[in-house]
């Protein structure tokens, strides 16, 4: 059997550093916003470049805080793509505010910067550009667009930490930027996790009332906030696996480089990078207008291979007809027939990559 992912062979490749930094934090007796979270929200922030980062209680709630630290809710309009894990339009919700879906570009299947003018209406406040399968979105023209019409840009980076664009970790050049440690993402805590970053202090400050009660101090709510916040126990083992997460990167890249090399000219459209060396490769997803019956293939050899995702958020039961997309998604409803996640986690062993790549060679498409 061969997983998707595998967060369970990350943790024995760091057993002992992982194992000393728990037992640090059982035993110093402070486990919630200790010095561990303040420790880790310093460095990742510096990781990724901003200023500022505030840890919070998982991915979902790192949008929602950076949504409302925005002031964006009820009345607002968000415009972001259907085509993502259902949690950024989610958080858009929960924020109060509307989201406005927009179609992907097929090659790297993030937000179209072409499709958004169409999408503008006086009641937008903000873009929300998702970095989906490890893969930066078009930042350029999103940005140079939410400037000129004074709209906030936030970041979904749980799919893409470490990732580039333009030379640049993602995650440095919106408003704000938010990140999951779900524990299979590139950067994965041992539970749930995540965290807000942004260079702006107003708003990192914000951030940091609403992620407890709006307390400025103890028992004195400065603003309604509510409870998302990261532990000290995730915050330490995070940062023992911020010190191996370029390497992490790199050995997916690596794997990433043999399935593209191995499965050439079999009429399967591989990934795509728009500047070759940035791509951080969360899933290596192919696309195949026989999807299905090439999973059901991998699967009879025991490999696992996921569909990320198989119905965009605008065809879900909970948003289906409530959440009207701005027009017709012809590529988000092509991209979810077609696309097919290998498996793929820095600890894959090569024998493994290519036992999947011989299985598919052996894949009839007729
Ligand atoms: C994982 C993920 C999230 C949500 O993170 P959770 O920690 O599961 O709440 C948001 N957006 C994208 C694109 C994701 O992949």
């Amino acid at each position: 059997m061969i997983a998707q992912a595998n967060p369970l062979a990350q943790y024995l490749g760091h057993r002992a550093e992982i194992d000393a930094a728990v037992r640090a934090v059982l035993e110093g007796g402070n486990y919630i916003l200790g010095p561990e979270v303040k420790a880790f929200e310093s460095d990742f922030a510096s990781y990724v470049g901003a200023a500022h980062g505030i840890g919070v209680g998982n991915g979902t709630d790192a949008l929602h805080v950076a949504l409302r630290a925005c002031e964006i809710g009820p009345g607002d309009e968000v415009i972001t793509v259907s085509h993502t894990a259902v949690a950024t339009v989610a958080a858009i919700e929960l924020a109060g505010a509307r989201p406005v879906l927009v179609d992907i570009e097929p090659n790297f299947f993030t937000l179209d910067p072409a499709r958004i003018e169409a999408a503008l209406t006086p009641r937008t406040k903000a873009i929300v550009p998702v970095h989906l399968y490890g893969h930066a979105a078009d930042l350029s023209p999103i940005l140079r667009l939410a400037r000129a019409r004074g709209l906030r840009v936030i970041e979904d980076c749980a799919q893409a930490h470490g990732a580039l664009y333009n030379g640049r970790r993602v995650g440095s050049f919106g408003d704000m930027a938010c990140f999951s440690f779900y524990p299979t993402k590139n950067l994965g805590a041992l539970g749930d996790g995540g965290i807000v970053v942004t260079s702006d202090t107003a708003l990192a400050e914000r951030s940091r009332l609403l992620r407890e009660y709006g307390w400025a101090e103890r028992f004195v709510s400065r603003i309604p906030g509510w409870n998302s916040r990261l532990d000290e126990v995730q915050a330490a083992i995070l940062r023992v696996k911020l010190r191996h997460l370029d390497g992490a990167n790199w050995a997916r890249r690596r794997l990433a480089r043999m399935y593209s090399d191995g499965l050439r000219d079999l009429g399967l459209v591989l990934p795509a990078e728009r500047e070759p060396g940035t791509h951080v490769f969360h899933l290596y997803v192919v696309r195949s207008a026989k999807r299905d019956a090439l999973r059901d293939l991998l699967t009879r050899h025991g490999i696992g291979a996921g569909v990320h995702y198989p119905v965009p958020v605008h065809l879900q039961p909970a948003y289906r007809g409530r959440l009207a997309p701005e027009g017709p998604l012809p590529q988000t409803e092509r991209a979810v027939r077609e696309v097919l996640s290998l498996p793929l986690y820095p600890e894959l062993e090569e024998e493994k990559v290519q036992h999947v790549i011989q299985t598919i060679h052996s894949f009839d498409p007729a």
